[in-house]
């Protein structure tokens, strides 16, 4: 078997302990004769699963009460248009503040069923920074954000304040990576392939109160509340999806919780920033305290030598390092899931590049 360092924005690496279980259960699931992709939602043992997964995220997450957690079909861009639907007062905006290409895409789309107002924006200054000051509105219905920009590889290291107004975040690409205090939001949520499992199945931790928002005329789908109530079963969910995530959590419960992992997340990110910003040949796209703990992204001296470093990269063993389409450049994604010694193995790769050609 040979696996290589996966640097993917996502899907992006899952264990490889975890899929070795998957692996050994996949004919024949706790001795049913079947897989658990082959059983009902609504069997006895694969609701066990659910609560299970559900109950070790609370756990890890240390959710509190007065917030339910919905693992839901799909990723993230669904809630772009499905949170105003559920969340958006009679009358009132919708605040989003726009620190790279997710979060305008997410006001963009919100756009099309709320007014959506600007809070702050760092568009201006190339999306390299979290913004410095904000315009909230008092009696805007939520304020949106984005806590990690997979894209330009901008996180912020604080909450922005927005007084009484619910904060929702789009978690997408640092969830559960590191421990948060839930209750300081009204609405999380992130697609599963970058920390917490595959693709296709997405999880929002919602407060009771804006749950209550009850909004008219939501066709059941759509409508959070009608969800919850289901236990996420409103129709068939994606049944593997879930059982994988609910393994991916007891992984994380063995890698010391979320205390465990933010720790060796930080280190990751500090080993490469430190070695980036010593180095004369790589520079860097965030500003430094916007820098993400996740998607680190950099350039090459000039962009003649992307396709060499690429080339490379691919022979040492390292994939997934191209940058996003908008920016150019590379982008090491490190969620949970890469191995300290895979940030070891590109170090290794850049210094010797930046020797060869430098
Ligand atoms: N938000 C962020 C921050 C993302 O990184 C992504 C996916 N890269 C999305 C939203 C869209 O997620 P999905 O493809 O799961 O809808």
């Amino acid at each position: 078997m040979s696996r290589i360092h996966n640097f993917s924005a996502g899907p992006a690496a899952l264990p490889t302990e975890v899929l070795q279980q998957a692996q050994a259960e996949l004919l024949d699931w706790r001795g049913v004769g079947a897989s658990v992709m082959e059983i009902s939602h609504r069997d006895k043992a694969f609701i066990q699963v659910a609560e299970q997964a559900e109950a070790d995220l609370r756990s890890l997450l240390a959710v509190p009460a007065g917030y339910k957690v919905l693992f839901l079909q799909g990723g993230a861009t669904q809630h772009f248009v499905q949170i105003p639907m559920n969340l958006a007062a009679e009358g009132a905006s919708a605040d989003f503040i726009i620190t790279g290409a997710w979060s305008l895409k997410a006001q963009k789309e919100a756009s099309k069923v709320v007014k959506t107002r600007i809070a702050a924006c760092t568009e201006a200054g190339g999306f390299k920074s979290v913004p410095g000051s904000y315009d909230f509105d008092p009696n805007a219905s939520f304020v949106h954000y984005c806590p990690n920009e997979t894209i330009q590889g901008v996180e912020f290291s604080e909450l922005p304040n927005a007084g009484d107004v619910p904060l929702v975040a789009d978690m997408s690409s640092n969830f559960m990576s590191c421990p948060i205090d839930v209750s300081r939001f009204g609405v999380l949520y992130a697609g599963a392939q970058k920390n917490i499992g595959p693709s296709g199945i997405g999880v929002l931790i919602i407060s009771d109160a804006l749950l209550a928002r009850q909004p008219r005329n939501l066709p059941n789908i759509l409508n959070y509340l009608k969800h919850a109530e289901a236990g996420s079963m409103l129709n068939t969910p994606p049944t593997f999806a879930w059982y994988l995530c609910g393994l991916v959590f007891q992984w994380m419960q063995r890698q010391g919780g979320l205390a465990g992992l933010g720790a060796v997340n930080a280190r990751k990110a500090s080993k490469l920033y430190d070695y980036i910003i010593g180095s004369d040949f790589y520079q860097l796209h965030a500003d430094p305290n916007a820098r993400s703990r996740m998607n680190v992204v950099f350039f090459l001296p000039k962009p003649e030598l992307d396709a060499s470093f690429l080339k490379g990269a691919d022979a040492a063993g390292l994939m997934g390092l191209k940058g996003h389409r908008d920016l150019g450049g590379m982008r090491a994604s490190i969620y949970n899931a890469v191995p300290e010694a895979a940030v070891d193995a590109l170090l290794t790769y850049m210094q010797d590049f930046a020797k060869r050609h430098g």
